[in-house]
């Protein structure tokens, strides 16, 4: 169950120049404006196990906007506050095959809940399912759960891209009205999307993303402390919609070549985990088809067949 720390170590260098070379077939995503700001050649990657043991390599002290890696841990977050009954009355839980911005399948199914907690019409839902009298309180509330599984304090909001994201999410905003008109979302559009799109902007760096990764692997322990922070049956639910869900609609190509629970997010970020045994933070801003990182992907390709880390 050791990760075999000196291989890793003296392959990561290579591993990861084969990475960057292939993230000029990607691009850096350009939606929110003030996501193409990011250097699409930039990779860091973070390895925390359980024991304690961390590697880290390339760009791993710059700090980016989680994206949709958040809605792993509000859907988490809805479910200590609501239950799971109430949480999936709203939201449900297959695959898309789409995009995660589609609209195409909000019409589909009755009473016309989205398909699941991690395209973006399902996450603005949890998103409106979060304890708090004010958007303000949600929000806080929101950054101090992330902040403690990463380990500290609450999570810093990255202002000028949650307000790029706010003033050029047309389609978010869209899509918030369909599931009003729906009687899926309750509270108004504006103070829903506010969440949304706070949570969304909120910054780590890979060592961060790691730890949030190694709670999740840990099955809801704190790794540090040992205290519980998640209960173990909505850490199941977060990982089982990581390997169905997390990759969008490249989810499973990347279950047969990667084989691990994780979550993308459009500014390049990725967390992945190694059940029991360690967290993964990782950035390579470049994205393919599918709204993933290119680099990152890739990176996980390799270590995973190297050292035959699929569950399956
Ligand atoms: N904030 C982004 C959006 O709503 C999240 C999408 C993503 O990371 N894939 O478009």
């Amino acid at each position: 169950n050791e990760l075999n720390w000196s291989a890793i170590k003296s392959g990561l260098p290579g591993w990861m120049e084969d990475a960057r070379g292939i993230a000029p077939l990607g691009k850096v995503a350009s939606y929110i404006p003030e996501l193409s700001k990011a250097d699409p050649q930039s990779l860091g990657f973070h390895l925390l196990s359980s024991d304690g043991t961390a590697l880290s390599a390339g760009d791993c002290g710059r700090r980016f906007t989680m994206q949709s890696i958040s809605k792993v841990f509000t859907l988490m977050l809805a479910l200590m506050d609501i239950g799971e009954e109430r949480v999936f009355s709203k939201v449900g839980m297959e695959p898309t095959g789409d995009s995660f911005n589609s609209m195409l399948k909000l019409e589909l199914v009755q009473p016309g809940i989205p398909f699941n907690p991690l395209i973006n019409a399902g996450a603005i839902v949890v998103s409106s399912l979060i304890a708090g009298s004010s958007n303000e309180e949600k929000s806080d509330r929101i950054a101090a759960f992330l902040g403690r599984l990463a380990g500290g304090g609450p999570l810093e909001l990255d202002e000028p891209t949650y307000r790029s994201e706010s003033q050029s999410g047309h389609l978010n905003r869209s899509m918030a009205y369909f599931l009003t008109d729906n009687g899926v979302l309750e509270s108004g559009v504006e103070d829903v999307l506010e969440v949304y799109f706070k949570h969304c902007s909120l910054l780590v760096d890979c060592g961060q993303l790691a730890r949030m990764a190694l709670v999740l692997s840990l099955d809801g322990l704190d790794p540090d402390s040992g205290d519980r922070l998640i209960p173990r049956r909505y850490v199941q639910i977060a990982k089982t919609f990581m390997v169905t869900c997390g990759m969008y609609n490249g989810s499973g190509e990347f279950a047969i070549d990667v084989g691990l629970p994780a979550k993308s997010g459009v500014s390049g970020g990725i967390l992945a985990l190694l059940p029991g045994r360690a967290g993964i933070g990782l950035v390579g801003p470049s994205l393919n088809r599918h709204g993933n990182s290119i680099a990152g992907v890739h990176l996980l390709e390799t270590l995973s067949k190297e050292f035959d880390w699929s569950l399956f």
